[in-house]
């Protein structure tokens, strides 16, 4: 099963992500957490993209399709795979279908305030990526990792002014998706208002497992 998750920040794909690969077998792969990791690295790319990512703004599509073009050409995900944070351009989503085929686009259907009350929130381990959240899903012991022991932070693209940025830029570059994929006969709605269990519950129920 190959799919995507398309939506605004903050809607919840990463999370779900990480419980439907449990469920379905496939791998996550989530652009952003492949950058993040290249930014702790200090590697080129991480470099590159730092500021960028800083600032609520997107990759470039050729950077972008490269990464996700090397990453799609391993074992690992012949089987299939979870695409997380990509496509977020109309180029991005034509360049996939020339080297993979999706079977589904899930849409998490969420409005601007939610994503706010989520992202502002929001708490990332740097080791692992896990998320957390202030309110709706604190770690057992502060600024820990449950799963992995790592340090808790706040990431500098969760920050006000990024957060209204990564607003626009999704309504903007992103959104257009939404059609893009229904005429396509491959969307998939589903509302990522509630927390996560419900969410898991919902996502089943749309996809029949
Ligand atoms: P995410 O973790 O999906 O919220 O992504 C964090 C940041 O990484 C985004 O705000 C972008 O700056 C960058 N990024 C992730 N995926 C993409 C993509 N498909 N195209 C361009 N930039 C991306």
């Amino acid at each position: 099963m190959k799919l995507i998750f398309l939506g605004p920040p903050g809607a919840g794909k990463g999370t779900l992500a990480v419980r439907a690969v449990e469920m379905l077998g496939i791998p996550q792969i989530s652009t952003g957490s492949i950058f993040r990791a290249a930014i702790a690295a200090k590697t080129p790319l991480g470099l590159k993209v730092k500021s960028i990512i800083d600032e609520g703004k997107l990759v470039d599509d050729e950077t972008t399709i490269a990464l996700v073009k090397e990453r799609l050409a391993m074992d690992d995900v012949q089987k299939g795979y979870i695409l997380d944070g990509f496509p977020r351009t109309i180029p991005q989503a034509e360049a996939l279908a020339t080297f993979s085929a999706v079977d589904k686009v899930v849409n998490f259907d969420i409005p601007d305030p939610n994503v706010i009350e989520r992202l502002s929130g929001r708490r990332v381990c740097k080791a692992c990526g896990y998320n957390f959240h202030v309110l709706f899903n604190k770690p057992k012991k502060e600024g820990v990792c449950d799963y992995c022991g790592g340090e808790i932070y706040i990431r500098d693209d969760d920050k006000p002014e990024a957060i209204q940025k990564r607003l626009v830029v999704y309504r903007e570059q992103t959104a257009p998706l939404i059609d893009y994929y229904r005429k396509k006969g491959l969307l998939l709605d589903i509302d990522a208002k509630p927390m996560i269990d419900e969410m898991e519950v919902i996502f089943k129920k749309a996809m029949g497992i």
